[in-house]
């Protein structure tokens, strides 16, 4: 085939009708869908055209070689008559009365074809018999003169061939070498002009090949082109990882929809979903697991809606299910719930499982928005809401979220900025020994004193910094801050009492977590058991593998590892076994009613009992009064922290504490 651009064959491609099923490929171009590409591609011709191709879609090959039978015969009919002389020759009047005949014939036979559309392929033999059959009679009619025929033979053989594919072709000339032989030998001709009919022979047998293998070469072009058509349609409507709908074709879609649902008065719904931590995913695995993963969560999302909603990816872990023909607003959150059913669990990803949620923001036509822009702006809006918020895994969208989320933004980059110019600064809070009154540890919380908001709580700040990734970067300054002031303690020969500084799950998925935390032991000359990492549980079910490795590596060169929230997070009680964890912290939860809430004394008691079993420190976060205290004291847990004992205090203040609690 000629190297014609794609872009070229796009706009003028090879005439499809030529194919036959034992040429072509039938998975990739069936005959019938190649006719159809020309037909519309070309879909006024001329009435000539029918000699060799269907005209229209409605009309048959059948048809359309029967019109052509009707026109040529009517032509040769013509023909006769003005060039024979019927008036004076017998012979002739019968010649041009039999032409006459079967043009009658012929047309009767088109009628019986428009009536009986039904494909029979015996009707198609008869009708090659009976062309060639008429044809050769008038070669042997008249003699040498007959050869003035020969065109037709090639029209019944080659119309044929081109309609009805190779089979029929053979056919066509097998039944003309024969038809034409016998007319040649019969009517003498061959006798006497044995070189012409030998010559016309060849031609008859080399000819239909010629054309057999033209048909196959545009056979297999127009398999080619198809194929790059099919692929470019794919391309432009298809995420290719995934094999979902992509942007472009949810645009349409939803704009359908929304006509769609303004004419029937029913609603509609954008639903925005976005992985979490799937970047950490990535990381870890690989993007290959990544991807895998993305086609695991598509499929689960497929199988979870309607057959009339459309599931789409816009690219990255983003995706958005568009809800149609929705009664009520309860029939459209039933949905989002069984969408979200695929959401905080287990994918398997080659030998491992991993763990992934996403958030999710849901808009609903009309309510929020009429058109398509608004629609996916406001159900973004509502995702990025659901994102911030550390319960709510889906929020439907409400007006005033806009401004929530703008404001929301800024506050990312006002706190980008905060942690590039280092302003976050660090308390430390005791944690007391009851029995012996004095600090046994101290937690570092960072604080972030904003320029005009003044103090903004870790509660507000900590999720944005875990959304942008500045997480890591705020982490290592932490680290960096209390590693100084370990150091400065022991220059100033004061006790060495552990600080224990939280790291986020994303921190501990870097790669090089174990060797920044290292450098900076290193630099400051401190002695790894004067740190503590507070770790949550939720760290430990989303990859318990990697994590165990990490925590063994972190604990054998000596750093303590406390388990931070226990009891809020999903881990099963093996966990505390299966990693080296030195002590666990009774989530502050469960204090708020302590000791007058029988269900939280029983719980504490509970992880006290665990805690001692298992030969860990259980400490109780968040005690506020000394009945919580003396309480606790009885249940035979002596550490807390908590505003009882102390707040969180700058640096300088807890020095003084550390000081005095060594007198
Ligand atoms: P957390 O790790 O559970 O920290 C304990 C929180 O409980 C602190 O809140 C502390 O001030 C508060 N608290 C202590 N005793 C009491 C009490 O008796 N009553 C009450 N009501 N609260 C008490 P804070 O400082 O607001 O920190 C909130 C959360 O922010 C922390 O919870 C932690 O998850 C996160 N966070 C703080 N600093 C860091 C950090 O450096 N890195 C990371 N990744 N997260 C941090
Ligand atoms: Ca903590
Ligand atoms: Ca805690």
């Amino acid at each position: 085939m000629k190297n014609v651009p794609i872009a070229e064959q796009l706009a003028n491609p090879v005439p499809c009708a030529l194919l036959d099923k034992d040429v072509v490929d039938a998975k990739s171009m069936r005959s019938t869908e190649l006719d159809d590409l020309l037909i519309r591609s070309n879909s006024r011709k001329p009435l000539f055209d029918y000699i060799f191709f269907q005209a229209s879609p409605e009309v048959s090959h059948e048809q359309a070689q029967g019109l052509a039978r009707v026109a040529i015969s009517a032509t040769m009919c013509c023909v006769l008559f003005f060039s024979l002389d019927v008036t004076s020759s017998t012979r002739d009047a019968i010649s041009v009365f039999l032409a006459f005949l079967y043009s009658l014939l012929s047309v009767g036979y088109y009628f019986f074809l428009v009536v009986h559309k039904e494909n029979f392929r015996w009707r198609r033999y008869i009708a090659i018999i009976a062309d060639l059959g008429v044809v050769s009679y008038a070669f042997f009619r008249f003699g040498v003169n007959g050869i003035a025929f020969y065109p037709l033979y090639l029209w019944i053989m080659i119309g044929n061939g081109l309609r009805f594919g190779v089979r029929y072709l053979g056919i066509a000339s097998l039944v003309g070498i024969v038809g034409f032989s016998a007319a040649a030998g019969i009517g003498g001709v061959t006798e006497q002009h044995s070189s012409v009919i030998l010559g016309l022979l060849i031609g008859l047998v080399v000819i239909p090949k010629f054309f057999l293998v033209m048909i196959k070469r545009i056979a297999d072009a127009n398999g080619v082109l198809k194929r790059h058509i099919e692929d470019a349609q794919y391309r432009a409507t298809h995420d290719e990882l995934t094999g979902l709908p992509n942007r472009t074709v949810l645009n349409d879609r939803l704009q359908h929809a929304l006509e769609n649902a303004e004419r029937e008065e029913t609603l509609l719904a954008v639903v925005f979903l976005d992985l979490d931590g799937f970047k950490a995913i990535n990381d870890n695995f690989g993007h290959e697991s990544g991807d895998q993963l993305l086609r695991e969560v598509a499929s689960c999302l497929e199988r979870s809606v309607r057959s009339c909603d459309t599931v789409s990816r816009l690219g990255g872990d983003e995706f958005i299910v568009l809800l149609e023909n929705a009664s009520d607003t309860a029939g459209i959150l039933s949905i989002v719930d069984r969408i979200n059913s695929c959401s905080g669990s287990y994918y398997s990803i080659g030998e491992y499982q991993t763990y992934i949620s996403w958030s999710c923001g849901v808009a609903i036509y009309p309510k929020d928005g009429e058109d398509v822009q608004t629609l996916v702006k406001n159900a973004d809006t509502a995702m990025y809401r659901a994102k911030a918020s550390r319960t709510r895994r889906v929020c439907v969208y409400d007006g005033s979220m806009s401004e929530e989320v703008a404001a929301q933004l800024s506050l990312r980059d006002q706190l980008r900025k905060a942690v590039d110019n280092q302003e976050l600064t660090l308390h430390y809070q005791p944690q007391i020994n009851l029995l012996t009154n004095r600090i046994v540890g101290a937690e570092a919380l960072l604080r972030w004193h904003h320029p005009q908001r003044g103090m903004i709580p870790p509660g507000e700040f900590i999720p944005v910094a875990e959304q942008t990734g500045l997480i890591v970067a705020a982490g290592l300054q932490v680290l960096e801050t209390v590693a100084q002031t370990l150091s400065r303690f022991r220059d100033r020969q004061l006790p060495l009492v552990p600080i224990y500084v939280n790291v986020s799950p994303q921190q501990l998925s870097e790669p090089d977590f174990l060797d920044t935390l290292m450098a900076v032991v290193r630099r400051y000359r401190i002695s790894p058991e004067a740190l503590g990492l507070e770790v949550t549980e939720n760290l430990l079910i989303e990859d318990a593998e990697q994590t165990k490795v990490l925590l063994d590596a972190l604990k054998s060169l000596g750093f303590k590892i406390a388990l931070d929230d226990f009891g809020t997070g999903f881990s099963s009680l093996s966990y505390l076994t299966l990693f080296p964890i030195d002590r666990i912290k009774i989530d502050q939860s469960f204090f708020r009613d302590f000791p007058h809430n029988q269900h939280q004394c029983s719980i504490v008691d509970a992880i006290l009992a665990i805690g001692n079993k298992l030969e860990m420190e259980v400490i109780a976060e968040g005690v506020e009064t000394q009945v919580q205290a003396e309480s606790l004291i009885k249940r035979g847990c002596s550490i807390l922290q908590g505003y009882y004992s102390a707040k969180p205090t700058p640096r300088s203040e807890y020095e003084l504490l550390l000081e005095r609690s060594m007198v």
